[in-house]
């Protein structure tokens, strides 16, 4: 799908919900808010997969926030 995915991600519509923040910046309803729409976005493995290849240190992807030290924070709401 090449890079084409990121059309179909869903977050896009999603505009005013801190996808690039710190995870101390947001809210536990933010990030409850971020995650359903991961929950439903129909790129996902396109999107985990892309924060992967290019070890993306920060923001929230996949459902998840991810950090520099080992990629994903918080996988799955642990
Ligand atoms: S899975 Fe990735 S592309 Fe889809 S809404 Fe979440 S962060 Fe965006």
């Amino acid at each position: 799908m090449g890079v084409q995915w990121r059309a179909l991600a869903l977050c896009g519509g999603f505009p005013k919900l801190p996808w690039i923040a710190e995870p101390h910046r947001y809210s536990a309803a933010e990030e409850s808010a971020m995650r359903t729409v991961c929950d439903a976005c129909p790129v996902r493995p396109e999107c985990a997969a892309d924060a992967d290849d290019h070890r993306i240190e920060g923001g929230f992807w996949s459902g998840a926030a991810r950090t520099a030290v080992a990629g994903r924070l918080d996988p799955g709401g642990a």
